[in-house]
């Protein structure tokens, strides 16, 4: 394959707003790719050269880009900078101003030629030969490869839209769950698809966790009360819920990489816990998981999560790990020596973990009991309440690691949970209004948001959020949302109003509400015969989440089910 008909597929995706059309031609596009091309056309699509997880960085500005134009073709950079601020789209103007007819490169060769710019760490040297490689491209290629360069493809696919069209490139409908388990298992749908090709699904039907590669995280549900739990599940284990860093380790002999609850590559981050997992672990493949904190080791309290996420930072990290050490708290074992331990059920899980975690002193064992009593499960609440946690996790005893799925076999019951609508509620940015009054002098009033909907893969409006932020944050917002802006509507959001700017729903924030309600004019939860869920009286209560993807909001399906329990609460 080469770079043009790549480009002619990125060219028809960008014509369609539609999800169905999509994914046929994404099938057309896998179907056409070779074995040894597939991944790479996959991760190109995506805006990327890896899957996430590998952390790889083009570490080309906007402006290092407009240089290397600016050489290649001739043109003098401010020039290049005019056109730009006129039209915010560098794949465009590249595309206009490159004159020569390019190489006709192949996908293979072009594909290392961006690797190789990526991995080159000498900023003089990348300018260079991202110089050369656009000699070699014609406009229509340049366009392309300029906006994956600086991260702004923006096709509107996402790895689920990869999975529908592999799905149908199987054939079978029911061969969906096949790919998404194994998607479920490495996070990597470029090396899923080339399974696929390479192997047939039998190839994905054997498919093994492997260290190195991040198992999608299972997520818990919520319910409100310590008698739901029993109900729910039964005799079951309680849990602590601590409140600091969810991290999945994987070890292979003396290498350790550490992955966040977004499933980033955050080794560098935990020097501590690094260290700590090598000196505790004997074992040579471990993949497990916990919630790192950093606890007082004089009085053995958990320090407030505003030490623990100090540990955030790109600088100091070194002296911070010094001053407040982190501890992990492990509470599942997902691999252990070669061993798939995700479909065990979770008491086996939990009797090995206690085992591999014997003598350890960097990684603790999450406290836990086993009831079936009510009462139990009120006072352990209450207890961890009293400690200043925030709550606790129930797990069902005889239930597998449900890899990237939200279910009951986690049940998280925290204390804003009871009484009315106190807990908050996870929302994606999908556009913005310019402002009315004092806030149209910053250019902005105010977000349209909205809610995962996972069966479709598209985001539902619940809200317009107007308040929370402060003047700078409306700013620093304003500047972020103007970078990703689209000219309509992106093909993932289901929208009944209209915002001024649309933008692609890639921001989290997190919004407080005292009450959801029903409503016309919302998407979310909407169907022929009943109206959507709508936010009443919304405030931001954080900046962009970035600890979450937007795939990671609250789900149309959480929305009904608090909309249930705020019901609830209020009859009781
Ligand atoms: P979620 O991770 O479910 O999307 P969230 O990020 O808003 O939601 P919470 O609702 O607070 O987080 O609760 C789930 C999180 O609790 C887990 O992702 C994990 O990071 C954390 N956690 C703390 N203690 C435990 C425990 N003992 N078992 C499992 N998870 C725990």
């Amino acid at each position: 394959m080469t770079l043009r008909e790549l480009a002619e597929y990125f060219h028809r995706l960008e014509q369609t707003t539609s999800r169905l059309e999509m994914a046929d031609i994404l099938r057309d596009l896998l179907e056409r790719a070779e074995g040894e091309e597939v991944d790479k056309v996959v991760y190109l699509t995506l805006g990327e050269l890896m899957p996430p997880f590998r952390g790889v960085e083009f570490g080309i500005s906007e402006k290092l880009a407009i240089e290397a134009l600016s050489k290649a073709c001739g043109v003098k950079v401010k020039t290049i900078e005019g056109l730009y601020k006129e039209r915010g789209d560098l794949g465009e103007i590249a595309q206009e101003l490159i004159k020569w007819q390019g190489r006709s490169l192949s996908l293979l060769k072009v594909y290392q030629e961006l690797l190789d710019i990526a991995l080159t760490r000498g900023t003089l040297d990348k300018v260079m030969r991202l110089i050369n490689l656009l000699k070699g491209l014609s406009g229509f290629e340049a366009k392309y490869a300029i906006r994956i360069i600086v991260g702004k493809l923006r096709l509107g696919v996402g790895d689920a839209t990869i999975i529908d069209a592999l799905s149908l490139l199987a054939g079978y409908k029911d061969l969906k769950q096949t790919i998404e388990r194994a998607y479920n298992l490495c996070s990597d749908i470029g090396l899923v698809a080339k399974k696929l090709k390479e192997g047939g699904i039998s190839a994905l039907e054997d498919f093994k966790i492997q260290v190195g590669y991040p198992i999608r995280m299972a997520l818990a549900e919520r319910v409100s009360s310590a008698e739901e739990i029993i109900k729910k599940l039964g005799r079951c284990a309680l849990e602590v819920k601590y409140d600091g860093f969810r991290l999945q380790v994987h070890k292979e002999d003396q290498k350790v990489e550490i992955y966040s609850r977004n499933l980033e590559r955050m080794t560098e981050m935990f020097p501590d816990i690094v260290k700590g997992i090598l000196e505790d672990l004997s074992f040579k493949y471990v993949i497990l998981e916990g919630e790192a904190l950093a606890i007082n080791e004089e009085t053995g309290e958990f320090y407030p999560f505003q030490i623990t996420i100090q540990r955030k930072r790109k600088y100091g990290i070194e002296e911070y790990s010094k001053e407040y050490p982190l501890k992990l708290f492990c509470f599942d074992l997902l691999y252990l020596e070669g061993e798939d331990y995700t479909v065990k059920p979770f008491i086996e899980r939990r009797r090995k973990l206690e085992e591999v975690l014997r003598k350890t002193n960097t990684l603790k064992l999450s406290e836990m009991i086993i009831t079936d009593q009510v009462k139990e499960v009120e006072n352990f609440f209450e207890e961890a309440i009293t400690r200043g946690l925030e709550g606790i996790m129930a797990k069902r005893l005889d239930a597998p690691y449900t890899a990237g799925s939200r279910n009951f076999n986690w049940i998280k019951l925290k204390r804003s949970y009871k009484g009315s609508l106190a807990d908050t509620i996870d929302v994606v940015i999908l556009g913005y209004y310019y402002g009315k009054g004092a806030r149209s002098k910053l250019g902005i009033g105010g977000v349209l948001v909205g809610v995962y909907d996972p069966q479709r893969d598209t985001f539902k409006t619940v809200s317009k959020v107007g308040s929370g932020f402060t003047e700078e944050e409306w700013i620093k917002l304003k500047k972020l949302l103007d970078e990703i802006k689209l000219e309509h509507k992106h093909a993932r959001v289901d929208s009944l109003i209209s915002a001024d700017v649309w933008v692609e729903p890639r921001y989290v924030i997190t919004v407080r509400s005292d009450e959801i309600t029903r409503s016309p004019l919302h998407t979310a939860g909407r169907t022929i015969e009943e109206p959507g869920y709508a936010l009443r009286f919304p405030r931001a209560v954080s900046f962009i989440r970035e600890d979450k993807a937007p795939e990671d909001a609250n789900t149309v399906e959480e929305i009904k089910r608090l909309y249930e329990l705020q019901r609830k609460v209020s009859i009781e």
